[in-house]
């Protein structure tokens, strides 16, 4: 896959920014973009001199021709930034952070669907999980952008409540949430389940992005969340699925809703019980629904 991926094409982009002038030059022309809020056309002498390497003029001209088509494009009035330099610049400022933050722990206020504890937030070496603080049973682990451990405590949980429901919905929905290619779909059925030590566990749902290897596992309930007549049963009985966290809702925070009807073809359900009523949605394999029942 990894040949094949950079002989497929002419350019290698790892190639073209693992070279510190060029990467300088692309990091110019971001921060460009930042202060302007559009995409800002920069001369070819405002250009070199903001991006303050000392290197003769011909030098810099030649990294900056390596460097169109690909993330720059020239235009009559100078130099700007092409999406794909965007997109390059938006992970590297993503993924730029101090790593050895502090340590730190948030109480989510919200009741163990296992035991009598409640379920905190740890944000540790760039990576959040959330886990009960008696029996430690762990609902979520997620690597996490620095904006969401940059922030104050009280806005820390909020961003990285932002940050799960974005990648939730994504991965619900099949689209890789950092390139937007389609991401694999994959069963993994109990026992064996990873992350789980839940003897209820059925089934969790392993999408992997083929193309730059982010990856997600939900259970059935979080893979069903966006389904329009799970989203409006939910509402009209004072449930927003769409902006609660996963451990929130109790039919996505564990398996006790889902069950396995048919091994040939395979089926599984879920059933959404609120204020009496209840929702039964069953999906094959490839999380298609087959049926929607009320009762
Ligand atoms: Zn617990
Ligand atoms: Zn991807």
């Amino acid at each position: 896959m990894e040949d094949e991926r950079r002989t497929s094409g002419e350019i290698d982009p790892f190639e073209l920014l693992g070279n510190e002038q060029r990467a300088a030059i692309v990091e110019t022309l971001g921060d460009a973009r930042v202060e302007a809020g559009v995409r800002p056309t920069v001369s070819f002498s405002e250009l070199r001199a903001r991006t303050d390497l000392d290197i003769p003029s011909s030098q810099f001209n030649y990294h900056l021709q390596r460097l169109l088509g690909t993330f720059v494009e020239k235009t009559p009035d100078g130099y700007r930034m092409r999406v794909e330099g965007r997109l390059v610049y938006q992970a590297l400022r993503a993924g730029t952070f101090d790593r050895a933050g502090p340590t730190s722990t948030h109480d989510l206020h919200v009741d163990c669907y296992y035991c009598d504890g409640t379920l905190k937030a740890t944000f540790e070496d760039a990576v959040a999980t959330v886990a009960c603080g008696d029996c430690e049973h762990l609902y979520e682990i997620l690597g996490v952008p620095p904006a969401v451990l940059a922030a104050d405590t009280d806005d820390a949980v909020e961003r990285f409540v932002g940050h799960c429901l974005q990648k939730r919905f994504a991965f619900a929905n099949g689209d890789c949430p950092t390139c937007s290619a389609a991401v694999g779909t994959e069963l993994h059925r109990a026992p064996g389940l990873p992350f789980d030590d839940d003897e209820t566990a059925v089934v969790r749902i392993y999408r992997l992005c083929e193309n730059c290897g982010d990856q997600f596992y939900l259970s059935l309930g979080e893979a069903l969340l966006y389904d329009p007549a799970v989203v409006s049963f939910c509402l009209e009985r004072g449930l927003d699925v769409v902006t609660a966290p996963s451990w929130e809702i109790p039919f996505a925070a564990t398996d006790r809703s889902v069950a396995l009807p048919s091994e040939e073809p395979l089926r599984l359900s879920l059933t959404v019980e609120l204020a009496g009523d209840e929702l039964e949605l069953v999906v094959d394999e490839s999380l298609s629904v087959v049926e929607r029942n009320r009762r």
